[in-house]
């Protein structure tokens, strides 16, 4: 192997170590094959190899950098963070290159119309007239608060996810319990502030028990959100799960083969990934989400 390509791996492992510690992986128990006579133990192993005894420190690799200013979360303070509009690209001249695309299926074509946003639309406006909502039987189904859309409203990234849980339907804010701290983890270890991308849910009701939304209330709830993609104008929709992807693109392709390549929605490009829940549950998994993210990020800077 040529020096260049062997430099080229390590920077992509390294990358992928840092994503995956950012996220709280320490160890993978993944058994990797005998190398000229040499057995590697774990990835942990080729991890702690390559990020403290081989490479320079994480600093010097081009990594996007975090913030070193501490942010509150909440109130008048998100109005003041930057939009990622605004944001300094990070140095893309320095940043490792995936050493290896993965043939990405076709996008998939979405049939239903765009629906119309009104002109004179705004987040407060949208907000004003939800109301105290009860348009769909979730209203009536147990549902402490209705949980609106967070963040900034003038960002490039949006994520959205199917419905509050639990932690979201008691503080009335979307992804805030175990599934929505990883999510800001992801975000994090994109390089920005959670409080700089916008947050959203289709349904802003918790359904009983964490069941799916059901198409009725879907279908009463789906107009507030398309509408606040109209306001907001993001260049790139992350969507959370497969119940998210499947309502926001009226398609019914199986996330495993929808994650991982961009969708046309109208002009905004939409990446579905899986949902933060089902990391929680399948850790390995992070490692698709975090391709899918440097798509989104290089989407993003370019
Ligand atoms: S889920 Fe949406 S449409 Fe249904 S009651 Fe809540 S806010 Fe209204």
């Amino acid at each position: 192997m040529q020096m260049s390509e062997l430099s080229e791996l390590i920077a992509d492992v390294r990358e992928q170590v840092l994503f995956l510690q950012e996220l709280g992986v320490d160890a993978l128990d993944v058994r990797l094959p005998e190398a000229e006579g040499e057995r590697v133990d774990s990835l942990q192993m080729v991890a702690e190899a390559v990020v403290f005894e081989k490479a320079p420190p994480p600093a010097d690799i081009g990594l996007p950098k975090r913030p070193t200013e501490t942010v509150k979360r909440g109130g008048s303070r998100i109005a003041s963070l930057p939009s990622l509009r605004s944001r300094t690209p990070v140095q893309n001249n320095i940043m490792p290159k995936p050493t290896a695309a993965k043939p990405a299926d076709e996008p998939v074509k979405v049939d239903a119309p765009p629906e119309p946003a009104g002109s004179a639309d705004t987040i407060g406006s949208i907000r004003a007239e939800i109301g105290d909502c009860t348009r769909c039987k979730l209203s009536q189904l147990g549902r402490t608060q209705i949980v609106h859309t967070t963040g900034n409203f003038q960002a490039d990234l949006m994520f959205i996810g199917e419905a509050p849980g639990a932690d979201e339907d008691e503080q009335g804010s979307p992804f805030v319990g175990r599934a929505g701290k990883l999510l800001t983890d992801i975000i994090m270890a994109m390089g920005f502030q959670r409080e700089q991308v916008a947050i959203g849910n289709i349904n802003r009701c918790r359904p009983p028990a964490n069941r799916k939304p059901e198409p009725d209330e879907t279908a009463a709830c789906r107009p507030f959100i398309l509408r606040e993609i109209a306001v907001i104008k993001p260049k790139v929709i992350v969507v959370l799960g497969a119940t998210a992807a499947h309502n926001l693109l009226q398609v019914s392709t199986p996330i495993s083969r929808l994650r991982g390549t961009f969708q046309d929605y109208f002009g905004v490009k939409v990446m579905p990934t899986f949902h933060p829940a089902y990391l929680l549950r399948d850790p390995h998994k992070k490692r698709d989400v975090w391709e899918d993210m440097k798509k989104v990020r290089d989407l993003l800077e370019s």
